[in-house]
Parts: structure tokens; C-alpha cells; sequence
């Protein structure tokens, strides 16, 4: 190791930096994985994920009658990235190697390591455009069995053996503060040792500082995440192209999600692209049992409940739920208002809310089969259930007058005209006097319904909201999740970081959403969902494999 104290430096233990570790162990490298975090955090945000998966033409699909392939894949793909800036040179190879991926050897590369799926393939991100645009043309969010922990744990293992062999040491309470550069190559790592800290895993943690640390390794690889709970940066870099950044924004990533590797990276001369791009959601609610700072959950929705501004106007075609994520924030934005409203039945949330996490969904994360096939019977998921009783943002009543009422109590001001809701809900129940209509919302709960999967478990039968026997009515308010970050550090296909002047960073490379899940933005402008888990997956393994080679 010439002096060195490892062969590479790892900064991030989360789903990146441990399939990055995975490789090098493989490789029979010796490896420091640092983290701020205590143990309990290892495995960063993908413990928490809901553990979705885009895989394309997999045998779960065909056995749900979907006609996939890598060219409907890929057309999807480049219609929801959009690229359009002479950066996006290395994002679009990304794209299409990581297209070709899950349509290739993804799957199989995966169940090799234990991996598993729900037969049932969920449709994440359905357009709504035409043939070229935004949004997947057939469903292939795949929840892995066992949701985010069952996705670290193979990874987790082989660091855990590289540790025991004495190639690995993982070190937590370590927190990078600088990268080290020798004549122009990057060759180590400078930080602070933080105090211990015993909080559980998730939660934020001291940022007391003890000690001091330097090591230096042949290579650095950074995996430090994104900065998705640092709403100062996320304010910062919001694109002017989605209006003013909002005011008031919950967190769906825990605490250590601060971004701040990224402009360290940048002090030690790497290239940061696309930072405006970025994955937020329209759908967060309180958390009632928060564990990170603003916690907020997303509702993963079927496409039934009306979707309303907060001034009870419809939301226009096709920003219906589970459509178009970014469409839908940059609709928002221009609303002068930040919150939404979902109104829906006691029948549409029994069957059409998922709650995005591990600890949401507790059957497939506990790999519970009896828990999960009880979805299909009536009533809500337990998890649903208790946010409907005890969620800040829930309001459940019997008729239309009294839940408009309630929704107008719940925001400082009540915005709410009762008659404009009243004419929208009653102008679309309306529209389903037919088994046709030109109401576009109609027509796409009808279409989703001639998937199998969808009309199963996830759709709900179309049913006037004012049905009585469909009640009780629900709203929802709906607040603004902070989540992914699309931009980050430009790297070639072999994770090598780049300068701004083009050529690799000596000695570094960069991985999972710190390198915007590779190439600095693979998704371009809007992401096809399901592919942040295997981003880190697909960037983690050729960064751990590059490094293995150079070193
Ligand atoms: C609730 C939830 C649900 C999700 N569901 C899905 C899903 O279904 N499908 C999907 O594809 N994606 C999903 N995602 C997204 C996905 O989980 C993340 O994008 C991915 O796990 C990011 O992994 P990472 O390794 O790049 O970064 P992280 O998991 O953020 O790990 C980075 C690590 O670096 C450490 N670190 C940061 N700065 C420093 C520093 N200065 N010094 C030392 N250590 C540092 C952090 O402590 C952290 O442990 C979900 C995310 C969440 C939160």
C-alpha cells in the first residue's frame, strides 16, 4: 500500500459505497469505508426505500402479461430525460448502459445475491403524453421481497466478511470534511472524528466533533448521497424553470442526506453538472411518528382520487396521481401555493395508497405473505389506516359540505370555495354515467384497470366519489418531499471523476446519487422511478471495479 493506510477510501457507507466495497473485497482489496453516522445507520437511505426496482422484460412481467423490451425502455427513458446541454454527454451514455442493464443483467446479477421480487409489478410514473414522452409505457417498479433492507443485505454481508478477512474497515463517526490532492491527484481524505452517539438508526445524530483524522489511500471513492434534507441547498439550486422554491418543504431522506461532500469534491477540482435537476414529490404527509427532522412519507397513489390546488381547482390533464411527478411540482409552483388537496373514498384508499418505505409497509418488508395477500381483502393497510386516524394531514367525514369545511380549518387560511369543490367533484362523478367519457382522469383509471396487476390490487373499480356506500369521503393535504438529487458529480463510465476541463480527476471516483446515480445526471430531468436503488447498484459496481483495476 506504499505508505498508504488502504488501497481506497470509501466516503458513505450507504447502498453505493457498499456495493463498491463489495467489488473491491472481490477484488481482494483493502478497503476503508467511512461514515458520519453510528452503526446503526449502515446502508444509508436504501434501509429505508421501499426497495422498487426498474427491471425491464423480467419474467414477474411476463407473467403479468407486459410486452417489454429494451428499445420501449430506452424510448421511455430518453423521452422523460429530456437531454438537452452538451454536459449531458456522459448522463446519456449512463443512460443507455444502465438501460441495458436492467434489461440485461441486472435481474439475474441481483438474484444471484439473494434478491427476490413481488410478483405483482407496480406502475410508477405513467405519463400521460405521447409516445415519446415522459413516462413509463408499462409497469416496471419491481418491490424487491423484503423491501430496502433485503436490497442492502447481500451488500452489507460481503462488507461485513471483507471485515472479517481484514480487507474492510468500517469507520463510523467519521466525517469527511476535505479531500486530500497531491500534485493534482487526489490521494486521501481529512475529517473529524464526531462524538458517539447511541440515537436509533435514522435518527439525526451529534455533529460534536472529538478529534481529527487524515488517511490516505491510492483512490477515494465518494458515495456520500445526495442533498435532499439540506433544504438550503435544495432552495439554492431549485431550477427557475419550476418557479420560486417552495417555503415550507417536508423531508422524505433522513438527516445525513446534508450534501456537503459534493462541494468539497468540487474545492478538490471535480466537476459538478446539472445541480437544478432535481426529484421531489407532491404527494408528502406528516409523519405522525417522525424518526428523521420534517419527516414526511410519500403516498404512492393509484390514479382515482381528484387531485385539487389549494384554491379546490382541478389539477389539468395529465398531472393526474402517479403521473407525472415533475410536471405536477412545476403545476404547483405556478399556483402560488404550495399544498394540494387529494380527495378520494374509503374504497380508493383501501386499494390504491402505498406508503413509499420499509418501515410503511411492514408485510413485504417482514416478508410476510399471509400480512400481504390480507391487501387484497377490504380495508386499508394497517399503516394506511393509522394515518388516516392519526395523520396531521387526514381528515375522514360523511358528506362533501362537512369534509370542505374541515379542509379550510386545517390551512391558515381558508381557501377553500365549497361550491367550486363541490362543482368539481360533482362535474366528474358526472362523467362516469358512461363506460365512456372525454374526462381524460376517467379514461386512464379505465385503461389502468386492462392491466392485471392494477385492477387487482392497486385500482380501484371507477365509482362516483358522492357514492354513499363508496364512503366515507377522505381529503388529504398534501405538502412538498424533498427526495432525490438528479445532478452531482460528472463521471465517465468507469466512475472516474471528472475536471471541469473534461479530463479525469486523478485518484478519485463517484458513485450512486452523489454522481447523480452516474455520468452527473443519468436521469436527465425526470426519472422513470425505480431507478435511484439500482443507479447505486450499477455506478457502485463499476466505481468498485475501476478502482480495483487502478490500484
Ligand atoms: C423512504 C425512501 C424510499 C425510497 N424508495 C426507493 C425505491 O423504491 N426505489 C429506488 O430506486 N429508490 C428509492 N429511494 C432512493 C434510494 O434509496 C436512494 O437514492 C439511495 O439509497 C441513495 O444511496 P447512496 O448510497 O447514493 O446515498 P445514501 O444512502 O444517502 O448514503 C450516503 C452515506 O454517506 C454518508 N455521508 C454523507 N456525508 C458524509 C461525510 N461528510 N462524511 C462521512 N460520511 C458521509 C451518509 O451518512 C450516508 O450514510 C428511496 C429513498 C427513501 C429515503
Amino acid at each position: 500500500m506504499n505508505g498508504n493506510d488502504a488501497d481506497v477510501i470509501i466516503v458513505g457507507a450507504g447502498l453505493a459505497g457498499l456495493v463498491a466495497a463489495a467489488e473491491l473485497v472481490d477484488a481482494g482489496k483493502k478497503v476503508i469505508v467511512l461514515d458520519q453516522e453510528p452503526p446503526a445507520s449502515l446502508g444509508g437511505q436504501a434501509f429505508w426505500s421501499f426497495g422498487g426496482l426498474f427491471l425491464v422484460d423480467s419474467p414477474e412481467q411476463r407473467r403479468m402479461r407486459i410486452r417489454d423490451s429494451r428499445d420501449l425502455a430506452l424510448q421511455d427513458w430518453l423521452g422523460s430525460a429530456g437531454f438537452d446541454r452538451v454536459e449531458d454527454r456522459w448522463p446519456r451514455a449512463w443512460a443507455e448502459a444502465y438501460v441495458n442493464f436492467a434489461a440485461g443483467e441486472k435481474r439475474s446479477w441481483l438474484r444471484a445475491r439473494g434478491l427476490r421480487w413481488f410478483p405483482v409489478v407496480g406502475w410508477a410514473e405513467r405519463g400521460g403524453y405521447t409516445a415519446n414522452a415522459h413516462g413509463n409505457s408499462v409497469p416496471r417498479f419491481h418491490v424487491t421481497w423484503g423491501t430496502g433492507p433485503a436490497v442492502i443485505d447481500p451488500f452489507v454481508r460481503r462488507a461485513r466478511e471483507g471485515e472479517e478477512h481484514g480487507l474492510v474497515s468500517l469507520r463510523f463517526r467519521h466525517r469527511v470534511t476535505q479531500l486530500t490532492v497531491t500534485n493534482g491527484v487526489v490521494d486521501g481524505v481529512a475529517g473529524q472524528v464526531l462524538e458517539p452517539s447511541g440515537v436509533e438508526r435514522g435518527v439525526a445524530s451529534s455533529r460534536a466533533a472529538v478529534g481529527d483524522f487524515t488517511l490516505r489511500a491510492q483512490a477515494v471513492v465518494v458515495t456520500s448521497g445526495g442533498i435532499g434534507a439540506n433544504h438550503d441547498l435544495v432552495r439554492r439550486n431549485w431550477p427557475p424553470r419550476m418557479g420560486n422554491p417552495p417555503r415550507h418543504m417536508l423531508s422524505g431522506v433522513p438527516d445525513h442526506v446534508d450534501g456537503l461532500v459534493l462541494g468539497i469534491s468540487q474545492a478538490a477540482g471535480a466537476s459538478i453538472i446539472n445541480p437544478d435537476r432535481m426529484w421531489h414529490y407532491t404527494e408528502g404527509i406528516q409523519n405522525w411518528a417522525p424518526i428523521w427532522s420534517r419527516h414526511g412519507i410519500r403516498i404512492l397513489p393509484g390514479p382515482s382520487s381528484l387531485w385539487l390546488d389549494a384554491l379546490g381547482r382541478r389539477l389539468p390533464v395529465p398531472l393526474f396521481p402517479g403521473f407525472d411527478t415533475l410536471g405536477t411540482l412545476e403545476h404547483i409552483m405556478k399556483t402560488g401555493h404550495e399544498h394540494t388537496w387529494f380527495i378520494l373514498t374509503q374504497k380508493i384508499i383501501e386499494k390504491e395508497f402505498a406508503l413509499s418505505g420499509s418501515e410503511q409497509n411492514p408485510d413485504l418488508t417482514g416478508k410476510d405473505v399471509r400480512m400481504v395477500l390480507s391487501r387484497a381483502l377490504p380495508g386499508a393497510p394497517a399503516p394506511v389506516e393509522a394515518f388516516k386516524r392519526k395523520g396531521a394531514d387526514f381528515i375522514v367525514e360523511k358528506n362533501l359540505p362537512d369534509l370542505v369545511r374541515r379542509m379550510n380549518e386545517l390551512t391558515p387560511e381558508p381557501l377553500l370555495d365549497p361550491a367550486q369543490v363541490e362543482r368539481e367533484v360533482r362535474a366528474r362523478d358526472r362523467e362516469l354515467d358512461n363506460p365512456f367519457s372525454k374526462d381524460a382522469q376517467i379514461t386512464a383509471i379505465r385503461g389502468a384497470r386492462n392491466y392485471l396487476g392494477d385492477k387487482l390490487i392497486r385500482v380501484a373499480k371507477p365509482h362516483r366519489l358522492l357514492d354513499p356506500k363508496a364512503g366515507p369521503l377522505i381529503a388529504v393535504r398534501l405538502h412538498i418531499l424533498t427526495r432525490k438529487t438528479l445532478g452531482g458529480l460528472e463521471t465517465d463510465l468507469s466512475s472516474r471523476v471528472l475536471r471541469p476541463d473534461g479530463e479525469p480527476l486523478p485518484g478519485l471516483y463517484a458513485a450512486g446519487e452523489a454522481a447523480g446515480f452516474g455520468g452527473g445526471g443519468m436521469h436527465g430531468y425526470r426519472a422513470l422511478e425505480g431507478t435511484f436503488l439500482g443507479g447505486c447498484i450499477f455506478s457502485g459496481r463499476a466505481a468498485g471495479r475501476a478502482a480495483a483495476g487502478a490500484v
